[in-house]
This record gives C-alpha cells, sequence and structure tokens, in this order.
C-alpha cells in the first residue's frame, strides 16, 4: 500500500475538481476522484494525476444519492481513510424565484447539501479516529451575496458555509479541520453561457478566475501551512465581494 495520503475530490472530472485533483497529485496526494456520468472526462484527468506520480481511484457516483454514496465509497472506506476531502461536486439551475420549480430548489440544494452530509459523514469517521483530516468546501460568492436567479444555488452555498463552521466547531479538537473556499467566477463550464462582456466589467481585478487559482488555495488549506485554519471561508473571487 501507497505510504502517501489520499485526497478525495468530488465533481473532479472537469473544471474547479479537476484542477483540484491535479494540484493535490502534484502536492504528494493520491487521489480519489469522483464523478457522476462523464467517464471519459474523469479518465482523462485520471491518466494526468498519474503523470504527476500519484494514484488515481475513480469513484463514479451521484453524491447526492444515499445508497449509491454508500455502495461505492462505503467498501474503500474499509481499508484506508483520506487525509483531505474537498466536497466541489455541483451545478446550478438558474432562474427567477417565481418560475423555479420545486424540483429545481430541491436538486440544487440536494447537490451541495445532501452531497456534503453524505460524503462527509463517511469519511469523517476516519479523520477523527485518526485525529487529522482536513475538510474543503467548496462554496460560491453567491452564497455570501445572494445573487438574483440564484435562489436555491445561494441557499444551498449559504447552507453550506453555516455547515462549514459548524463542523469546524464540532471536530477542532480531534485535529479536523474544516474549511470553504468561495470562488467568484470562473472559467468552467458552469459560467460559459454567461455573458461575459457584462460580468468582467463588474470584477475589481478585471477577468474571470482560472479553476487553478482556486486550486492553490485549496492547496494551501490541505497543506501543512494552514495548521491554525479552522471554520474559514477564502474568497477567490477577483473582489468582486469583499
Ligand atoms: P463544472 O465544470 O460544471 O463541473 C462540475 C463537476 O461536478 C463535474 O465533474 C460533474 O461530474 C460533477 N457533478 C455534478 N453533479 C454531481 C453529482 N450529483 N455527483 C457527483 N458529481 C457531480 O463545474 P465547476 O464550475 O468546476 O464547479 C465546481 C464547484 O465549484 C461547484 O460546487 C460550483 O458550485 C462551485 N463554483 C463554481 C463557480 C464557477 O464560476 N465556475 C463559482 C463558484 C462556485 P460529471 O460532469 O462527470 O457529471
Amino acid at each position: 500500500m501507497s505510504s502517501r495520503k489520499i485526497a478525495l475530490v468530488t465533481g473532479a472530472s472537469k473544471g474547479i475538481g479537476a484542477a483540484i485533483a491535479l494540484t493535490l497529485a502534484r502536492d504528494g496526494f493520491d487521489i480519489w476522484l469522483n464523478y457522476r456520468s462523464d467517464h471519459a472526462a474523469a479518465a482523462e484527468v485520471a491518466r494526468q494525476v498519474e503523470a504527476a506520480g500519484a494514484s488515481c481511484r475513480l469513484v463514479c457516483c451521484d453524491v447526492a444519492d444515499a445508497s449509491a454514496v454508500k455502495e461505492t465509497l462505503g467498501p474503500l472506506l474499509e481499508n484506508e481513510s483520506p487525509e483531505v476531502l474537498v466536497n466541489n461536486a455541483g451545478h446550478a439551475k438558474d432562474t427567477l424565484m417565481v418560475w423555479m420549480g420545486e424540483d429545481e430548489w430541491k436538486d440544487v440544494l440536494s447537490v451541495h447539501l445532501d452531497g456534503f452530509f453524505l460524503v462527509t459523514k463517511l469519511v469523517l469517521v476516519g479523520m477523527l479516529k485518526r485525529r487529522s483530516g482536513r475538510i474543503i468546501n467548496i462554496a460560491s460568492t453567491s452564497g455570501q451575496s445572494g445573487v438574483a436567479g440564484q435562489v436555491n444555488y445561494s441557499a444551498a452555498k449559504a447552507g453550506l458555509i453555516g455547515a462549514t463552521k459548524a463542523l469546524a466547531l464540532e471536530t477542532a479538537k480531534r485535529k479536523v479541520l474544516v474549511n470553504a473556499v468561495a470562488p467568484g467566477f470562473i472559467e468552467t463550464d458552469m459560467v460559459a453561457g454567461l455573458p461575459k462582456e457584462k460580468i468582467v466589467p463588474m470584477i475589481p481585478l478585471g477577468r474571470i478566475g482560472t479553476p487553478e487559482e482556486v486550486a492553490e488555495v485549496v492547496s494551501f488549506l490541505a497543506s501543512d501551512k494552514a495548521s491554525y485554519i479552522t471554520g474559514q471561508v477564502i474568497a477567490v473571487n477577483g473582489g468582486i465581494y469583499l
């Protein structure tokens, strides 16, 4: 068995999660790479992770599906326990509240909050027993400021920030550190359809961020350098929300 520590990154077949998986692999972690549906993209990220010298285990499941999470992660956790968990899987279903269907409300809350709950609950046990671990939740500016057209997403990400702070308090004595990273606009599929010409002028740094710029902060929070940071929300947003 490898002596390298394991990092489990959810939603890592592309975008921010893929950049986090690759950065943590370069930092020396073996990667458990979760994703939901894009097998080809996940296999390509796994290839890059392995090229960086890490092992990569693909963990395909919907993080919001309790039995799928138990079936895929449960057996792995019988033998090994990640040192780092990055709860990144997510998506938005934007529409004004007056048009929002109950399915759009529940789906977005579920992927971010049920996903956080189901995966973290399983992985936390090993961290508490070992008395070490880092949990990093990918929130959003939307959960800090609120964004029109994202009542579901803002609620989910604000909820994730609350959960981050509460869990940080519960686990501090066992040296399990829990933080959130709150990205602003980041260049991924998620923002592909947005009008960049309207968004960029609103960003003080004058550009959309990159997945790698988010991954660097996660890398820091997962490292020994961040040993006195817990319960915090670190914004990576080009100054759009202060
Ligand atoms: P993305 O490029 O659309 O990638 C989303 C990833 O999440 C994919 O790997 C997808 O897997 C996975 N995923 C989605 N639903 C899932 C589920 N139910 N179970 C497991 N995996 C699931 O999105 P992104 O922009 O990188 O966003 C990543 C995280 O950052 C999200 O939590 C998002 O809310 C947050 N965020 C993004 C931005 C931004 O501007 N991009 C800003 C703030 C916060 P498959 O494709 O394989 O199905």
